[in-house]
């Protein structure tokens, strides 16, 4: 059997257009965009570009987008900057936070930068707004509020808008790590009233190694990284040309592509869905169309049968996962925890317009023949 890859929320494939476009900027237009003569000019007008893409698809200015290295860098750079240049003291987040949110917050916890609070969860895995709000009115000092806006195990999302009008009443600062949504929902940055959001371009078919934070304008932030003043005075180190630029065209192919691949996907996730319920799966996490419509986690029985199917599945060339890439190898995984699922087998299954019908009835065939006999016994 070819290789089936249904671990899109970890990376995803890069899309041969988007390719194609960051070619000339690795090869003939290689040019510093810092440098004042022609070919730094041909660099910086194709960061510029970039720039305004974005800005335009996410409807926000061109100067609230500071570009990055990755999702982790970008998340640092929101929380890292804010708490250390200004005098909020508390941070709010909630225990199902990626790790470069998470250990970023422990971290200025423990440096005694600020407190360090976590918002309660529901019982499907969604922040209880109510609690924020609660949380967010005994406050003292300021606060910086940093909650995902879908989370990459489960799908589960989060009210955004709600939360950022909580925010905005309660005089927080809004981070939101959208890591798993931009490049899979449309956003309107201008009105959403968060304060800044990060992006990473490997999870909606753009290269490795390039993000973004968004930042609304007016708010300040202090560089992460200082040295010659790049990005506004924001980020310092020379641009990511072929990266921003194939940034910009996989999130313009994206939204172009948004009604028609996001039907796709939904279609490819439900079928799939039907099948591992009927196997003996739990579904982990909000089980609705209001889920991230890439991810799709399952539980099922802690037994002999179930225990190895993540190595079989692998060894038969799918590749799923237990948990996000980042906690690979550390034990359990913090959110599954959290939503209290510990006791099951849990796999994440996560798609993407790459994905096909095809496929997934191939995983589904598969998935049959490693469990025959595995319902009968739960
Ligand atoms: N935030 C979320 C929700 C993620 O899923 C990831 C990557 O898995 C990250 C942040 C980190 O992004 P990056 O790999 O670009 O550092």
């Amino acid at each position: 059997m070819k290789e089936l890859y249904f671990d899109n929320a970890a990376t995803t494939q890069i899309d041969a257009q988007v390719f194609e476009a960051m070619l000339p900027y690795l090869q003939d237009n290689f040019g510093n965009p810092s440098s004042m003569h022609g070919a730094g000019r041909v660099a910086r007008l194709a960061v510029e570009n970039a720039r305004r893409k974005i800005a335009s698809i996410l409807h926000c200015s061109p100067a609230s987008i500071v570009f990055t290295s990755c999702g982790t860098e970008s998340a640092n750079t929101a929380l890292r900057s804010v708490v250390c240049g200004s005098d909020l003291s508390r941070i709010i987040t909630s225990r199902t936070e990626h790790a470069c949110v998470l250990q970023t917050a422990r971290d200025l916890h423990t440096r005694g930068r600020a407190s360090l609070h976590y918002v309660a969860l529901n019982t499907n895995g969604t922040v209880n707004l109510a609690d924020l709000d609660g949380l967010l009115q005994n406050n003292t000092g300021g606060s910086l509020v940093a909650l995902m806006h879908a989370n990459n195990e489960t799908g589960v999302p989060l009210n955004l808008s709600l939360a950022a009008e909580i925010c905005l009443r309660n005089k927080a600062v809004f981070f939101s790590d959208c890591v798993q949504t931009v490049g899979h929902y449309p956003f309107d940055l201008g009105r959403s009233g968060v304060d800044m959001i990060s992006a990473s371009a490997h999870k909606f078919h753009g290269p490795k190694g390039v993000g973004f934070l968004y930042v609304r304008e007016g708010l300040q932030i202090h560089p992460l990284l200082t040295g010659g003043a790049h990005e506004s005075g924001r980020r310092s180190g020379t641009e990511n040309v072929a990266g921003i630029v194939g940034m910009a065209k996989a999130l313009e192919i994206a939204t172009e592509q948004y009604s028609k691949d996001s039907l796709h996907i939904r279609y490819l996730k439900n079928n799939l869905r039907e099948k591992l319920i009927e196997l003996g799966g739990v579904i982990n996490g909000m089980d609705d169309d209001s889920a991230l419509y890439t991810v799709l986690n399952v539980g099922f029985p802690k037994n002999d049968r179930y225990e190895n199917l993540l190595l079989e599945l692998d060894m038969a060339g799918v590749a799923v996962s237990g948990g996000s890439a980042c906690s690979a190898g550390k034990g359990g995984s913090h959110v599954i925890e959290a939503i209290g699922a510990t006791d099951r087998i849990n796999i994440r299954f996560s798609f993407s317009r790459f994905n096909t019908r095809d496929q997934v009835g191939q995983l589904t065939t598969l998935l049959e023949e490693l469990l025959a006999g595995a319902v009968r016994q739960t």
